[in-house]
């Protein structure tokens, strides 16, 4: 029988592991030992395709107590469509391992570490993990996909992050699929400033809040992770008739936290999502017996992409943050229809 004189696709390099072509397989990468010596590793699941493309990373937990990341990558490894792949996805639910194991945005010294980026071999426990990720993970990818969620006793909205004075990057935002894109600056120390630097194209898809699960996020993180996928073409186009376009997306330039003007408990009186107008009262905040009532009033017409959880605010707390967009009524439009797909 002639033989396929096609090349193989070349191995990919993880750690001290080889991955041949057209093998999935779960690994841990050795990051440093507990104060008991007992060794910590990343949990890393490597899809190498037989067939060339795209190299893309999924992150989740970067910031340690943020878990719908993590099951928007367990649900998007059950997918069946991955053995379709082309090219090689590279799934890593839990980056900050110690935050994670301890419910904290935070590591051990509380260092955050999405300031620890690009990391140091010689740097603090973030530093080393931060080089650990950029060396074995992102430095071997062309595009990245990093999961958040609020911090604690926040939550937002389903909104995409990204630099956007890349077309290209605008574009794979665009193509997530949720209706708030924010146009964010690269922060120093950041995995999206480290990522840019290496020509790696990223974006940050942000929902909920720190400690819980939000199934609507969840469906829009997992929605989003697909399409720019697909966009990219590691998976095949849909082309069922029944598949739903997604919602068209908008870019804020402009976001803004209103804060509160007393301390006392306060009241959302609107929701993630709702347009708002200068003037409108957004909440209330009352003393313990609920007197003294004052209202918080909107600033500036906007939507809704994120706030507070917890009633108890001191002055000058941030408790509603609101994005400005050019043409609210289509942004209102395509949040309703991203509820309606939930
Ligand atoms: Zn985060």
């Amino acid at each position: 029988m002639a033989r396929s004189t096609k090349p193989m696709r070349a191995a990919f390099r993880i750690g001290k592991q080889r991955i041949e072509a057209g093998e999935r397989r779960r690994l841990q990468l050795e990051v440093a030992s507990l104060y008991d010596y007992t060794p910590l590793y990343l949990p890393v699941e490597v899809i190498h395709s037989r067939r060339e493309g795209p190299a893309l990373f999924v992150s989740a937990a970067i910031h340690g107590d943020e878990l719908n990341g993590v099951e928007i990558i367990q649900r998007l490894l059950a997918r069946p469509a991955l053995s379709r792949l082309r090219g090689t996805l590279i799934a890593v639910p839990v980056v900050n391992i110690f935050g994670f194991n301890d419910k904290s945005r935070y590591l051990p010294d509380r260092r955050d570490l999405n300031r620890c980026f690009p990391g140091s071999p010689g740097g603090s426990l973030g530093s080393r993990l931060a080089r650990l990720f950029m060396k074995e993970i992102v430095q071997r990818c062309s595009h990245g996909i990093d999961l958040h969620t609020g911090a604690v006793h926040r939550t937002n909205l389903p909104q995409v992050r990204a630099s956007l004075d890349d077309p290209e990057t605008e574009e794979l935002a665009k193509v997530f699929g949720v209706p708030v894109v924010i146009h964010s600056r690269l922060r120093d120390g950041s995995l999206r400033e480290a990522a840019r630097k290496k020509g790696i194209r990223s974006l940050l898809f942000e929902g909920g809040e720190a400690l819980r699960l939000d199934e609507g996020v969840i469906r829009a993180g997992l929605a989003g992770c697909l399409a720019v996928m697909r966009h990219i073409g590691m998976l095949p186009q849909l082309r069922s008739a029944r598949t739903k376009a997604p919602p068209e997306a908008f870019v804020s330039r402009e976001s803004f936290w209103v804060r509160a003007p007393h301390s006392g408990l306060f009241k959302l009186l609107k929701a993630a999502g709702d347009r708002v107008t200068k003037g409108e009262p957004l909440a209330r905040i009352t003393d313990a017996f609920g007197g003294q009532e004052k209202l918080v009033e909107c600033p500036e017409d906007g939507i809704i992409i994120g706030h507070a959880t917890i009633p108890p605010v001191n002055r000058g707390d941030a408790i509603v943050h609101i994005a400005g967009f050019r043409n609210l009524g289509r942004v209102k439009r395509a949040i309703d229809l991203m509820e309606e797909l939930d």
